[in-house]
């Protein structure tokens, strides 16, 4: 298995929709692959398209807010003694995480095709959210399919999708969770195709999903770019970029820029959820050494028994709590560009902790994930060293939880 230069990873598949022979393709419903087809189409025409792209960007800079900072974490640093500790500070764009960049893409797809109908699925319910929120920009209607489950353990954000207009569908069939929602959700798409778009909120689904969202995430690491040279007038010879790793979009966001520069130069470090430390719980795939199995319609690293049924996982981070991740990531371990670990609920939030003690900067639960590995390594390592955090997310969402916990930490 190889990667290929100057080729960007979302299209480094082969003509079935598999990166490296294995991970990703659409496992679909027959019924299911006309719309898919149509996506693909749509889709592969308007990323060429002048007139989408200046749209793109227009709302880009006006409706999500970009670019966001990259700032130094001066007192960090010196606290940690070792490496500099950067953020990039994506938390800064509209409703405080980077799920509105694929949201604000698949608002504008839609419209381009003259659907007037937005669907999705939602676990914990930021991808819901974000969904509402655009769909609201954008005159879409929009349903949101949640598991009755999360809907009762979700509420703010079921009131904010409310808010914003969106029709909430509880899924009452199996587990009542993300795995029904998603189904439901396609099942809806599959018989409203004609008039309703459907949006995936990570780098995970049918391999068309994983393009759409990693193309919209991209972003995060075009303006690191010009960030990096602007602030030190050239790519620096040692860094590395940290990022927490659900479903895998902020980190290919990240990334996606970097991935050419040789891995001495540049390191690419994913920080999955390890889970409550004394629990055998996770949501750690990659780094956890989780089989290949099919989830969502595609195949990739899965939380799974010895019978291939999916395993529960447990995070205290409701965005990295999901036993799949995205071929990409699946790829991108086992071409070894990519390096992947976990931190546990406990690190997360010692993490936080220190990162909110030193700094202006108030990362959620997800990023602290990644913040946990930056404070582990940084020490070591030598002042002319580069570490970025992705900061992706902002801890407004997490404040009951965070409030609980950390008397106990
Ligand atoms: C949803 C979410 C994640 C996890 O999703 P990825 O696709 O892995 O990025 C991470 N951080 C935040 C703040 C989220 O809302």
């Amino acid at each position: 298995m190889i990667l290929k230069k100057k080729v960007p990873l979302i299209d480094q598949h082969d003509k079935y929709g598999f990166w490296g022979g294995k991970f990703g393709g659409s496992y679909i419903p027959e019924t299911l692959k006309k719309p898919i087809d149509d996506l693909t189409i749509s889709f592969n025409k308007l990323r060429k398209n002048k007139i989408f792209l200046k749209k793109k960007n227009f709302y880009f800079k006006n409706y999500i807010g970009t670019p966001t900072r990259f700032i130094k974490l001066e007192n960090l640093s010196e606290h940690l003694g070792g490496a500099q500790i950067w953020a990039k500070v994506v938390s800064d764009a509209n409703g405080g995480a980077h799920k509105i960049y694929n949201a604000t893409v698949h608002a504008l797809i839609c419209k381009s095709m003259g659907k007037k109908y937005i669907v999705g699925d939602t676990g914990a319910g930021y991808a819901g959210k974000m969904l509402s929120m655009a769909a609201k920009k954008f005159g879409l209607k929009c349903k949101i399919f949640m598991g009755a489950k999360d809907i009762k353990r979700q509420k703010p954000n079921c009131d904010a999708m409310r808010k914003n207009g969106a029709e909430i569908i509880p899924v009452t069939t199996g587990s009542q969770t993300l795995v029904d929602a998603v189904s439901e959700c396609m099942r809806y798409w599959v018989s409203n195709c004609d008039t309703t778009h459907m949006c995936v909120g990570s780098t995970v689904g049918p391999n068309i999903f994983v393009k759409i969202c990693g193309w919209s995430t991209s972003q995060i690491s075009k303006e690191l770019k010009i960030q990096i040279k602007n602030e030190f007038k050239k790519i620096p010879n040692k860094i590395k970029l940290i990022n927490c790793v659900g479903g895998g979009s902020s980190a290919y966001g990240f990334w996606s820029e970097f991935i050419d520069f040789p891995k001495k130069q540049i390191e690419l470090i994913g920080v999955e959820a390890g889970g409550p430390k004394k629990s055998k719980l996770h949501a750690a795939p990659l780094s956890k050494g989780a089989k290949l199995g099919v989830l969502h319609g595609a195949a990739s690293y899965v939380c799974q028994n010895l019978e291939g049924q999916i395993n529960e996982t447990e995070s205290i981070s409701a965005g990295l709590d999901y036993p799949g991740v995205s071929p990409i990531h699946c790829f991108l371990k086992d071409t070894k560009r990519a390096i992947y670990t976990y931190a546990t609920d406990e690190e997360a939030l010692k993490a936080y902790k220190l990162v909110t003690k030193f700094e202006s900067l108030n990362p959620s639960l997800e990023p602290s994930h990644a913040f946990a590995e930056a404070i582990k390594i940084s020490p070591k390592l030598t002042r002319d060293t580069i570490v970025i955090v992705n900061s992706c997310g902002d801890a407004k969402k997490d404040r009951d939880i965070l409030k609980m916990r950390l008397k106990t930490i």
